[in-house]
């Protein structure tokens, strides 16, 4: 899997975006919203489980 691109949702102010998993904090890392500041684990911003994998994929790569 190469060039694989997870969805990201921020739980404080709903914008969408996606971005390349390796430039991407590891799920448990603290990850702050482009937008609205808001810090939390990077796991809270994946979309959905699928983007969850993905990003726990590249972790243990
Ligand atoms: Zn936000």
């Amino acid at each position: 899997m190469n060039e694989a691109f997870v969805q990201l949702r921020c739980p404080a102010c709903e914008k969408d975006w996606e971005a390349a998993p390796t430039d991407l904090p590891a799920t448990d890392a603290a990850f702050s919203c482009p937008d609205c500041g808001d810090q939390r684990r990077t796991a809270e911003f994946m979309r959905t489980e699928r983007d969850l994998e993905i990003l726990e994929q590249f972790e243990t790569a």
